[in-house]
């Protein structure tokens, strides 16, 4: 029972307490009064001299009524009152008499003492009656609380009887339900963990008492290195309890010692006593093995799934990724490309085969129709008959046929504007998974050009063949280097060689080259290289027998990368037999010749001297026809001044062939040859200005016959004045190029082409484009001459020459270098 430690204190109100106080200063004041004026009316003092005793009556009342404050108030005012009113002198506060005083002090200390008293009475008094009631308030409520008490206690006892015999049923209910239970269930008891309580469902195949009472270490061994028992004395000790979700354990089912997979979801709970220590663990165990492994299959499947479905799409995207591959190169192709269905039908057909077939894009496509597009290509074979229906290209490859490699075929057709053209065609058929064919491919490759390309090579092939088969001239393919590739029986014939040691590699065509022609040849050489031509050159090949046999030999370089040619050969030997006859003719004849000539002119001087010498004066007619006479005589002895130089220079020629052009060299100053060679050109030709530059070295030592060096540059000099326009200067240049000296002679007359700069050299070349005869019509030979006699001084000569741009023609000799240096 509770103690009640303290009652509540009665709120008063402030106004209450003022009030009170105003009624206690009013009742003292009115008590201390009424006795002062009953003493003074009744003038009992001091005939009673303790009369103020009254006075404590008064503050004793009002002690115990009012309390301390009024007890107090009514002392001081009675002293006061009575020291004014009653004690002499009257109505001064003076007090003369010390017992007046002693009384008045007593009386006011013995009425505070007493108002104190009374008041600490009456405080005594409330407290008592105070706790009294408290006590009696108390009591009540004790009596009260053990009424209740009892009634609870009746109540709980009915409660606990109920509660019993509720728990029992529970209990009953409970073991019911754990044994009916779809799980395991298991109550383990204390820190072994032994089996209190296993439902069915734990270990069935075991006894119930096998099992009860002995510890989980005894009754499922399995589990102890699996780590089950240390989650069990985890939760035992901890008091934490474990939920294990699709936890994976290998159980003993059979109790023959075969370990199983299985996967449980169970919770250890761990039991209390009513004072919270764990005393066992509840155990609580469904096993969902098969959930477990049909979801595991479930998800492996899924990601099987998942994994087909990626492959799927990528195959997918693949294929879409080649079609469109597929397609872009069919588009890029320069071949036609078709595909067709089965019924050959067309499903693609890329830009070059619309463009090669003239078909726009807005063609009607019913024209693309199997039917209609073989009537329009019309196709036929090379030799222009129409092919039948089953042998059109997409058909054959529809019925199985792989035209590929020596199956492709060539056929006509035409293009839808009606053009011709030429097909070269492959195709393969397209069959599905099944080995059914579903499609066709066809690609045409126009081969028009090419086949038309082809006829004009066999064509010109047949052409060049019999030209070199027929063994007229000497044929061979060299190279730059001295492989003989090709050669005809004429060339072998020419050259004293056999085929096969022509043809074999140790050969080379440069031993065919006389020992003194190699100069020349590294010449034609370098002209067939740069301009990819040899004009036809008189020259000499080497027999086998060591012959030296003139030939006419002319090439063409036609593969400029491997240096090959096409060497032609012409035998001269007879020409040249002939030539040379002609030659000692000439020379005869020439000389023949030159003897009248030279009488001719003789006479003619002698009847220009006579008629020089005539009387004079004559008659008019006599004067007249004296005068035609010496015209006619001038004329004549032009005429025979041209003819003599002709008949000379034909002789020249015929030494030079016969090999009787001799030189009778000195040594000479070329400077001076030169100037004096000018000088008399300048002479000749007054009217023609011509420019001299000459080295700062007045001396040009040559081992040289200066008439031969003079004539060579007089023959330089005159065709520059006779081929250039008269107002044109024409320049002689004499210059120092290492070992030789370098004579030139410019002029701005027509110039000349590559091969006329070659021919000029040859004995009665005259080029025949106009600006190119000479007034006086020359036999073609002087620039012949020019080259024999500079070659004779071991000097060579050379054109600089552009049509339309003049020419310079040169020549070189060697300078003579002293032995002093
Ligand atoms: P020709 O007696 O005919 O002048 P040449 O042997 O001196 O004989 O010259 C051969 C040919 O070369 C000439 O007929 C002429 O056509 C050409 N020729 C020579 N020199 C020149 C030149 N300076 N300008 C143009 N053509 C020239």
């Amino acid at each position: 029972m509770s103690t009640i430690e303290r009652v509540l204190p009665i709120t008063r109100n402030q106004m209450v307490r003022v009030l009170r106080y105003l009624l206690d200063s009013v009742l003292a004041c009115a008590g201390a009064l009424l006795v002062t004026g009953v003493i003074l009316v009744f003038h009992l003092y001091p005939g009673i001299p303790n009369i103020s005793i009254v006075y404590l009556l008064v503050v004793l009342a009002l002690a115990t009524t009012r309390g301390r404050y009024a007890a107090i108030l009514s002392a001081v005012i009675a002293f006061l009152t009575f020291a004014y009113f009653i004690v002499a002198p009257f109505k001064t506060s003076g007090i003369y008499l010390v017992e007046g005083w002693i009384a008045l002090f007593v009386l006011l200390i013995a009425a505070i003492l007493t108002g104190q008293l009374a008041v600490a009475l009456r405080e005594r008094a409330e407290q008592a009656n105070r706790r009294e009631r408290e006590t009696r308030q108390l009591y009540e409520v004790v009596r009260a609380t053990n009424r209740e008490a009892e009634q609870a206690h009746q109540q709980l006892l009915a409660y606990e009887q109920a509660a019993r015999a509720e728990a029992e049923a529970t209990r009953a209910r409970l073991y019911e339900f754990f044994m009916q239970a779809p799980a395991m269930m298991t109550i383990l008891r204390g820190p072994e963990h032994r089996f209190e309580f296993a439902n069915p469902r734990v270990l069935p195949h075991r006894d119930r008492a096998d099992i009860l009472g002995k510890t989980s270490r005894e009754v499922r061994p399995e589990l102890v290195e699996q780590g089950v028992l240390a989650i069990l004395d985890e939760v035992y000790t901890t008091g934490t309890p474990f939920v294990g979700t699709e936890f994976p354990a290998r159980v003993d089912r059979r109790g023959d010692g075969v370990l199983e997979e299985a996967y449980f979801n169970f919770v250890y709970q761990p039991l209390r006593t009513a004072q919270g220590l764990i005393e066992g663990i509840l155990v609580h165990s469904v096993e969902v093995t098969e959930q477990v492994l049909a979801r595991h299959r479930v998800e492996e499947l899924n990601l099987q799934l998942e994994a087909e479905k990626n492959a799927l799409r990528q195959a997918e995207q693949e294929a879409q990724a080649r079609t469109a591959e597929l397609e872009a190169i069919f588009e890029a192709m320069t071949e036609c490309v078709i595909v067709c269905d089965a019924r050959g039908e067309i499903r693609y057909t890329n830009a070059a085969y619309r463009s090669l077939l003239a078909l726009e894009a807005d063609t009607d496509p019913s024209l693309l129709q199997l039917n209609n597009r073989v009537t329009w290509l019309a196709f036929r074979d090379l030799g222009g008959r129409p092919v039948s229906k089953e042998q059109v290209p997409m058909l054959q490859v529809l019925r199985g046929e792989r035209l590929s490699g020596t199956h492709r075929i060539d056929l006509m057709c035409h293009t839808y504007k009606g053009e011709d053209l030429i097909l070269n065609i492959s195709g393969a058929p397209i069959h599905d998974a099944a080995g059914q064919i579903v499609g066709g491919v066809v690609v045409f490759r126009d081969v028009t050009e090419r086949l038309r390309l082809q006829q004009q090579v066999q064509y010109s092939e047949r052409k060049l063949r019999v030209l070199v088969e027929s063994n007229i001239f000497g044929v061979a393919v060299t190279e730059g280097a001295g492989r003989i590739y090709e050669v005809n029986d004429r060339y072998a014939q020419v050259v004293g060689y056999r085929k096969d040691e022509l043809l074999s590699e140790t050969f080379s065509w440069h031993q065919l080259v006389p020992p003194g022609s190699q100069e020349a040849q590294a010449h034609g050489e370098e002209t067939l290289l740069s301009t990819g031509a040899l004009p036809p050159l008189e020259r000499e090949s080497l027999h086998k027998d060591g012959r030296h046999v003139p030939i006419l030999m002319a090439g063409a370089l036609f593969d400029r990368e491997r240096d090959l040619a096409l060497t032609v050969i012409l035998d001269m030997s007879e020409q040249k037999a002939a030539e040379r006859r002609k030659q000692e003719f000439l020379s005869m004849v020439s000389h023949e010749l030159r003897t009248p000539l030279t009488s001719i002119m003789g006479y003619i001087d002698l009847a220009l001297l006579y008629s020089d010498l005539f009387p004079r004066p004559l008659s008019p007619e006599a004067e007249k026809l004296l005068g035609k006479m010496e015209t006619g005589l001038k004329r004549a002895m032009r005429q025979v001044e041209i003819e003599t130089r002709l008949v000379e220079e034909l002789l020249e020629v015929s030494r030079l062939e016969l090999h009787k052009f001799e030189l009778s060299l000195h040594p000479e100053n070329l400077v001076t040859i030169v100037q004096e060679t000018v000088a008399n050109q300048q002479q000749a030709a007054r009217t023609r200005q011509i420019e001299l530059v000459l080295p700062p070295d007045e001396l040009l030592p040559v081992i040289a016959d200066a008439g031969r060096i003079g004539q060579a540059l007089t023959n330089y000099l005159t065709n520059a004045l006779k081929y250039a326009p008269v107002d044109q200067v024409v320049s002689v240049r004499l210059e120092v190029e290492a070992s030789s000296a370098r004579v030139s002679v410019r002029d701005l007359g027509p110039g000349l082409t590559v091969d006329q700069q070659l021919r000029v050299w040859e004995r009665f070349y005259q080029v025949a484009a106009p600006g190119h005869q000479g007034p006086d019509g020359g036999l073609g030979l002087g620039l012949a001459i020019v080259k024999a006699i500079v070659e004779q001084h071991q000097g060579q000569v050379g054109v600089q020459s552009a049509p339309g741009r003049g020419s310079t023609f040169w020549f070189t000799v060697p300078i003579e270098v002293s032995p002093e240096g």
